[in-house]
């Protein structure tokens, strides 16, 4: 097989995709729109969602289907009463409502009560531009290219990293998305975004399935583009803990220069973050009674407490 190419030139591409796949599958929030395939409900879901939060929209969501349950039944809606529905429900500027109501009328007329599968077909109906359109051409028909958005910059950049630059998050995307999978893997990626690496990390809370190849898993180094100074909790002495403690359940007992390489990639035994650093962070968690020493001082081995 031919090596893969940067960013990803390292990476073991088909472990790196079905663990994402398999995490997302094993576990993720639940929205309603994630159980249907209707492009009309989807495009409902993704119009709300640009300037409400999702648990807010799920209920309106809801109310909105009850009231119009089809592309149709919107259409022939007078366009009073959806923008009568969209600030009773706070849902942001009133403009999308019309868009929407426009939208639908446009299904009617020019795709004869048909959602168009293709993205750039789906940009041609009114308020939809690129990243709704291929929302719901990879959720409604698994027909969309890999998404883009603030949460898969971030992940890409930390993971891979891929450069701060839109080509180049849209090129690293589109490679590390496997073929014909839109649908999941859209949804696994953003999730992974929105739970795991959110501008504060929950890299090890959220079980991330991408800790053993990513880039600032290793380093201790979570910037990102929308992330300019470390965020509180990357590199801190808390997320160390946590893994001398996550390492310590895996390996059982350890000697410094055994766990120092499983903390972090930039381990070196008489470097900053060395035998020194990691017997202060151990000894710390021995005073808090969660780790204890065994064995000569001369080679002793860390252990949790029992
Ligand atoms: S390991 Fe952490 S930083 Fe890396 S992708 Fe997962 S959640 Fe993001």
């Amino acid at each position: 097989m031919a090596a893969n190419e940067p960013p990803f030139a390292d990476v073991p591409l088909s472990e790196v995709q079905d663990a994402l796949i398999s995490w997302y599958r094993t576990d993720h929030r639940s929205f309603p729109w994630r159980e249907t395939t209707d492009p009309y409900e989807i495009l409902v879901s993704e119009v709300m969602s640009q300037q409400t939060q999702l648990g807010r929209v799920v209920e309106a969501w809801e109310a909105f289907l009850e009231r119009w349950p089809t592309v149709d039944a919107l259409a022939a809606a007078s366009r009073g009463d959806v923008v009568g529905f969209w600030s009773e429900h706070s849902l942001g500027y009133n403009n999308r409502a019309k868009y929407l109501h426009k939208a639908a009328n446009q299904v009617l007329t020019e795709y004869d009560g048909e959602f168009p599968k293709e993205p750039a077909e789906l940009t041609e109906l009114m308020g939809v531009g690129p990243y709704t359109a291929n929302a719901v051409a990879s959720f409604a028909f698994n027909n969309g290219d890999a998404v883009v958005d603030t949460n898969v910059k971030r992940v890409l950049y930390r993971a891979f990293g891929v450069p701060d630059d839109d080509a180049a998050f849209e090129s690293g995307a589109e490679k590390l998305m496997p073929e014909g999978t839109s649908r999941v893997w859209n949804n696994a990626i953003m999730e992974l975004g929105g739970v795991a690496c959110g501008q504060t990390p929950h890299c090890d809370e959220a079980g991330c399935p991408w800790r053993e190849w990513c880039q600032a898993y290793h380093s201790g180094d979570f910037t990102a583009p929308d992330v300019p100074a470390q965020p509180t909790f990357a590199g801190s002495r808390r997320q160390f803990r946590g893994r001398v403690i996550g390492a310590l359940q895996q390996h059982g007992p350890q000697t410094l220069d055994e766990l120092g390489p499983r903390i972090r990639i930039d381990y070196v035994p008489d470097g900053e973050y060395g035998r020194k650093w990691l017997e202060g962070l151990i000894d710390d968690l021995v005073d808090d009674e969660l780790v204890e020493w065994d064995g000569e001082p001369t080679d002793r081995r860390a252990k949790l407490r029992s």
